[in-house]
């Protein structure tokens, strides 16, 4: 048998992609086989480069978390803004004791901002983080976050306090009426100066 037809009839039986590696690479010595089939798939298969939005920006934030709720990811330009305002979050964390933050609202695009906050929110800079902790009054984070600030173990900022509040009829005050909003929430930016509000 030539050196061809032995080639030939090796190769018959395999798949194109694994015939290839016959030809190049000699059979090496295999482990046990892994019992699931899946993880016999072979190893140069190119692993594809994560989405934007995946991965943590720090210990207990993801990227995810800070996308604009209309799908788009943190713009790659304002990224560090994230990465230090999750290390400042991750403080207000830890001084509650650990326990869960949810980010209610991160990034914003221009577009999105529209009617949920000022035309020149941090939020659009990937600066603000609208936070709600897992038993935790907004008043108690709120005063949390400054007194972190007082103690210069987060940065200056701006502080917003979002209460629950019930539904209102429409008056001169709120021609449309005011939806309920039934769970409370804080915002801390990092806007490296002193602003206050209650929302
Ligand atoms: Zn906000």
């Amino acid at each position: 048998m030539s050196w061809f037809s032995d080639l030939w009839a090796r190769l018959r039986g395999l798949a194109p992609a694994e015939a290839v590696e016959v030809v190049d690479t000699p059979p090496m010595p295999q482990p046990a086989p892994p019992a699931d089939e899946h993880d016999t798939q072979p190893m140069r298969k190119l692993v594809p480069a994560p989405p934007l939005d995946a991965g943590m920006v720090s210990e207990h934030f993801s990227w995810g978390e800070f996308g604009c709720k209309d799908g788009t990811p943190v713009p790659p330009e304002l990224r560090p803004n994230v990465i230090e305002l999750c290390r400042h979050l991750e403080t207000i964390r830890a001084e509650l004791g650990g326990r869960a933050m949810r980010v209610i609202s991160g990034f914003r695009t221009p577009e999105w901002n529209v009617g949920k906050g000022v035309s020149h929110s941090q939020h659009k800079v990937a600066k603000a983080a609208d936070i709600r902790v897992r038993g935790v009054a907004p008043q108690v984070l709120q005063a949390t976050i400054l007194r972190l600030i007082a103690k210069e173990r987060i940065p200056e900022g701006g502080i917003g306090l979002y209460l629950p509040r019930p539904e209102l009829p429409p008056s001169a005050k709120y021609p449309k009426g005011r939806p309920e909003r039934k769970v409370g929430w804080v915002h801390y930016d990092i806007r490296g100066r002193k602003a206050r509000w209650t929302g």
